[in-house]
């Protein structure tokens, strides 16, 4: 039948304080074989068992012959039909037999394994399990010979000199001599609640399920108690957190003087949110709020009012941007509230210039500083950090707490996401922040139009925007890649550029991707905003944030290859003005299932919709595999792809973590054991 895939993201310790024995002792590995596994970083039983299968093989059914499919495992049931073939091949011997069931024939082939030839018998009936290839006639690799059907067989990462034979002898042995010592890690009325298997046949059935569906409730078990265990971790660093003294800033007054800064009215969510950043300011303990709203909602506004209120009271601001093209441009919108107190700190900048924001940072003149994440590294020293405001790629983990804590700090911290996300997945993935969402649209603007141009009308759209930009109207083009590539059939940007400036000679075009030098790149924008270049051909740095409302157009090369809620992103570049707005989508794909999704985003311009659409059709494993920062604990439970499993998983989590008792006590040691380090980015 067909392999599926295995759990290949718990890498957890599914162990208590159970007893653990070298793998000396168990029963069929020796000092050699315990050796190479050492090599591969599995030193005990227990480390052993930890080592979940990649992937399954699964042979429990017998498929006829005819319905052997190129590619997949299959097992078959098959009469020996002659004597076997012996040959040599291109330096290898080949052993070959011709079997038969009532629907077909099948080949039997070996490589290497000239000793099968002296096992097959013509006229006997054997199981044969192997990879199928229907090349020139039907025929399997390799297969192994079994008297009875061997079931679903694990399939586990290895390495060289340790085969799936080795492996799976030896978890046996470990599940063999283990067994009545594998402690129960979840408190019997979880798992009663919760329907869970007990851990140790949760954990024998992920190495040796008997059934697809023991393997699914093995792995509902394990999946669980990782996710239960991370949300415990989160719970913990919560209420860490919360024991924190942090600074009480007096936020009284700084809202009507932020006001009358502004040349527009606050939208009712804007007010609402900035409501909810003030009352955490005001308390001792540290802010950590999470701002979701939907590209161009007004985050930033929202943003600069929470760095007015540390400079209320004396203290500095930050602002981090994920470039230096948008710290350049969140510099400008600084300068208008903070006039000479705002201070931009870029790597572009000449040495004199940055020891001068440098001095000023740390003499506390500079009351709000804006600059890429760099800002936070140990070269900077800041007079009184009061307040960060950083992007969602930058979350604060403990131990960036505590880095800012080593220069003094104890700031407010204030994230802001572009990527909206249904606030059932928010609260799990963001379960360590507090959550203010902006659901509303500064009001007159027109929702951009969104049309897939077909292929024969490609050379029309990029007429159609040079004719715009002699008419002073701005496009961006997006391009998946940079340079061109063999199986990619979209043009890179590289490309794009090259043949836009040969055919558009009239019209100043632009190009801006990853690979260039920051100061080029911000030259480039410097020109893009002041409406000097017409078309901006790039990747998708202008992805997050970049504002130029001039720009009303914007192409997507490629389309098919990102994903909705980037697509969305990209589409918000535009649309940042009162004239109409539209996004031209391009793509390749005949895909049913690719044009269904694409037809969906034409169709609606709410961020949190299509945020639900690709939560529904990709899982919830895209939203947390983007916020993966290496050891993030929150990638362990990319595997849990189970929305309703997270959420019964969290509910527990909250509930143990507010009744204190051994158990709870015994579990919450286990979470922060396991998850040491929650959504840890680097912070030197
Ligand atoms: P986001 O960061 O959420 O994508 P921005 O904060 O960059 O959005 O805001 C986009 C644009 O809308 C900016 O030019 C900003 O000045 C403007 N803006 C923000 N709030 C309002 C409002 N309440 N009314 C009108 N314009 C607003
Ligand atoms: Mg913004």
């Amino acid at each position: 039948m067909n392999e599926f895939s295995g759990n290949k993201s718990v890498a957890g310790r599914f162990f208590g304080n159970m007893k653990d024995v070298p793998l000396t002792d168990i029963k069929g590995i020796g000092p050699k074989r315990a050796e190479q596994f050492r090599q591969f970083g599995v030193c005990s039983a227990r480390s052993l068992l930890d080592r979940l299968p990649r992937g399954y093989l699964d042979y429990s059914s017998v498929t006829p012959v005819c319905a052997l499919a190129d590619g997949e495992n299959a097992a078959v049931q098959v009469r020996i039909a002659s004597a076997p073939k012996y040959f040599r091949k291109g330096g290898m011997s080949v052993v070959s037999v011709s079997a038969q069931d009532e629907t077909g024939s099948v080949t039997l082939k070996w490589f290497n394994q000239p000793y099968r030839c002296a096992r097959l018998k013509a006229g006997e009936t054997i199981f044969a399990c192997g990879r199928v290839s229907r090349k020139r006639n039907v025929s399997l690799t390799n297969p192994a010979i079994t008297d009875a059907l061997p079931g679903i067989l694990p399939v586990y990462t290895t390495i060289k000199g340790l085969s799936q034979r080795v492996w799976r002898d030896a978890q046996l042995s470990v599940l063999e001599t283990l067994w009545d010592d594998i402690d129960e890690t979840l408190p019997a009325t979880v798992r009663e609640r919760y329907r869970l298997a007990p851990l140790a046949l949760a954990l024998r059935h992920a190495h040796f399920p008997i059934s697809a569906d023991a393997l699914q409730l093995a792995r509902t078990r394990l999946d669980f108690e990782n996710a239960l265990l991370y949300f415990l971790a989160v719970e913990e660093q919560k209420s860490e957190r919360t024991r924190q003294n942090g600074f009480a800033f007096d936020t009284d007054g700084v809202f009507e003087r932020y006001c009358a800064k502004l040349s527009y009215a606050l939208t009712n969510a804007q007010k609402r949110v900035m409501g909810e950043i003030a009352e955490d300011m005001a308390k001792n303990i540290p802010m950590n709020r999470l701002l979701q709203g939907d590209v161009g909602s007004g985050k930033t506004a929202v943003a600069l009012y929470a760095l007015c209120v540390a400079s209320a009271n004396g203290k500095q601001g930050a602002l981090l941007a994920p470039t230096e093209i948008l710290a350049e441009q969140h510099y400008q919108n600084l300068r208008k509230i903070f006039g000479d107190a705002a201070v931009l700190l870029t790597g572009g900048m000449k040495k004199k210039q940055r020891d001068a924001a440098l001095r000023r940072i740390a003499d506390g003149t500079a009351l709000c500083v804006t600059g890429t994440h760099a800002l936070l590294s140990g070269g900077v020293r800041f007079y009184d950090l009061g307040c960060v405001v950083t992007d969602e790629q930058h979350r604060f983990g403990v131990r960036q707490r505590a880095a800012l804590l080593e220069k003094g700090a104890r700031p407010d911290i204030l994230v802001m996401s572009a990527t909206p996300i249904p606030r059932t997945l928010a609260l799990i993935v963001y379960g360590d922040l507090d959550i203010s969402i902006i659901d509303e649209m500064p009001p007159g603007r027109k929702p951009v139009k969104t049309s897939v141009i077909p292929a024969g009308r490609r050379a029309d759209m990029y007429a159609y925007l040079a004719g715009q930009a002699k008419d002073g109207v701005q496009s961006y083009v997006v391009c998946p890649l940079i340079e061109d590539s063999e199986n990619i059939e979209c043009p890179s940007v590289k490309t794009l550029y090259a043949e836009l400036k040969k055919t558009m000679p009239g019209t100043k075009i632009g190009m801006l991707h990853g690979q260039m030098r920051e100061d080029e790149k911000t030259r480039v924008m410097q020109a893009f905003r002041a409406g000097e270049t017409g078309i901006l051909v790039s990747t998708t740095v202008v992805e997050v944030g970049v504002h130029v409302p001039n720009a009303c157009n914007m192409v997507i090369e490629g389309a098919e290859r990102f994903g909705l809620s980037q697509l969305h992103q990209l589409r918000g570049r535009v649309g940042r003005s009162a004239e109409q707005a539209y996004c031209f989508l391009l793509y390749g794909t005949k895909s049913k299932e690719e044009n269904e999704r694409i037809q969906t985003f034409t169709k609606t311009n709410d961020g949190f919709e299509i945020a639900q659409k690709d939560l529904l059709l990709r899982g919830p494993g895209d939203f947390i595999g983007v916020r993966q920062h290496g050891e993030s604990g929150i990638a362990a439970l990319a595997g849990a792809m189970d929305m309703r499993l997270l959420e019964q998983a969290g509910r527990a989590a909250r509930e143990i973590a507010a009744s204190p008792s051994d158990d709870s006590a015994r579990m919450i040691e286990l979470a922060n054991e396991r998850f040491e380090s929650l959504n840890g980015i680097a912070m030197n």
